[in-house]
């Protein structure tokens, strides 16, 4: 065509990227496990205590199920929300684990637990809503957040308090704006654990203000002492919660990407109509493997608990006998938060340096929030030797900058 050029050169990507992209955020985890890969590659020997997930193979049973399901013809769409046995077996299981009664038409089955969170926020969050969430805490949640267009309030989780919600901080957060607080019991970072009359302020402070309450749970069936409690079930709270959960953590399935939320009936259309315009529906073979995963036997589930167990003992004893550390013992999950002040170091030059130079692959307490700052995340979804081995190299590595002084 007259006076077209080819030699012109297209604008960079950066340029044309929507406004909204630069509110997303990361997660480190998956930036640090690239930069441990990267130094793997170059030879050297690393110990991977970063990244969030059981190192178990999936429990033979569910492979089976998954496996059947393919060979028996399940590889077309289902219904967006999810099959209805599997909806229909999380049910029960909120039942089971909870107390919980809630209908099966309240099950929406996603892609991983991951979609839950983004759903629900995109769905209710508009412009300038404030919502209330943990600091330190699961950066997805900030991002997501301000990805929706909200804003993030942050409330604090003390060390002092072991690391359970600041409640008088809590009620000082909530302003005309708030739509939503974000819970996360058993949390990631932290290890820690609301108890029952936490749950039960916050539900009081919930339905005062009026409020949406979010209720990570991924991690209700890693836990070393007591039950798990759902604030879900408090009187005023089902209307107005929406339970994550999963099968990532549970059932060592991470890489199958199932997970579920569970919420108020009126609010499943909306959630199920950004399935419809995102994925469709959960692959269909993978939700047949989840209804094995959470109907069939349980034992894999008690053992995987019973060696995280063990190796927390492991870790935060280890982590207690080095120098300039403090651990407190976490009473979920799978992650060790230790605090690093009196090493003199920043949780970040810390981190970068324990990569670098003792080959040990931790998360900056800082990558979860403002209030992670002087912590280290440590997962010990790793085996016992290997755990051993890090806090060797941490040990030597934290003995030389002591006597470097
Ligand atoms: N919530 C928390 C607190 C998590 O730590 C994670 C995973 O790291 C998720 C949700 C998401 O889990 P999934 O892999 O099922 O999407």
């Amino acid at each position: 065509m007259a006076g077209s050029t080819l030699t012109s050169q297209p604008a960079p990507i950066a340029s044309r990227l929507a406004t909204r992209m630069s509110r997303l955020g990361t997660e480190t985890a998956f930036e640090v496990l690239a930069r441990a890969q990267a130094l793997e590659a170059r030879g050297r020997s690393i110990i991977h205590l970063e990244i969030g997930e059981p190192d178990f193979a999936t429990p033979e049973a569910v492979v089976e199920a998954g496996v059947r399901a393919l060979r028996d013809g399940h590889t077309h769409y289902t219904p967006s929300p999810g099959i209805a046995p599997l909806r229909e077996a999380v049910a029960a299981e909120m039942h089971r684990t909870r107390g919980l009664r809630v209908s099966p038409e309240q099950v929406v089955v996603t892609p991983g637990a991951k979609p839950i969170l983004f759903f629900a926020l995109l769905a209710l969050v508009d412009h300038g809503d404030e919502v209330i969430c943990p600091d330190p805490g699961f950066p997805i949640y900030e991002s997501m957040i301000r990805y929706a267009g909200g804003a993030v309030v942050p409330v604090t989780l003390p060390e002092s308090n072991a690391f359970r919600l600041d409640i008088a901080g809590l009620r000082r957060a909530v302003t005309p704006r708030t739509k939503m607080i974000i819970l996360n019991s058993p949390a990631n970072p932290t290890g820690g654990v609301l108890e029952p009359e936490d749950l039960a302020r916050i539900a009081e402070i919930a339905v005062e203000h009026d409020l949406m309450v979010f209720a990570d749970e991924i991690y209700s069936r890693l836990l070393y002492e007591g039950e798990h409690h759902s604030i879900a079930v408090l009187p005023g709270m089902a209307e107005r919660t929406i339970l994550l959960d999963g099968f990532s953590k549970t059932y060592a399935m991470t890489g199958w990407r199932l997970g579920y939320g569970v919420m108020p009936l009126d609010l499943v259309p909306h959630i199920s109509r950004l399935m419809t315009n995102s994925n469709s529906c959960t692959a269909a073979f993978t939700q047949l493997a989840g209804l094995e995963a959470i109907t069939g036997d349980q034992a894999p589930v008690e053992a995987m608990r019973a060696e995280f167990l063990r190796r927390r003992d492991v870790i935060v004893a280890g982590l207690n006998a080095l120098p300039g550390v403090r651990c407190a013992l976490p009473k979920g999950a799978f992650y060790a938060f230790p605090n690093i002040t009196a090493t003199g170091l920043g949780a970040r030059d810390l981190a970068t340096r324990l990569l670098d130079e003792a080959g040990v692959a931790t998360l900056a307490g800082s990558s979860f929030g403002a209030g992670g700052e002087g912590y280290l995340r440590l997962s010990y979804a790793n085996s016992v030797e290997n755990i051993q081995e890090a806090l060797a190299r941490m040990g030597r590595f934290l003995t030389e900058l002591q006597g470097g002084r």
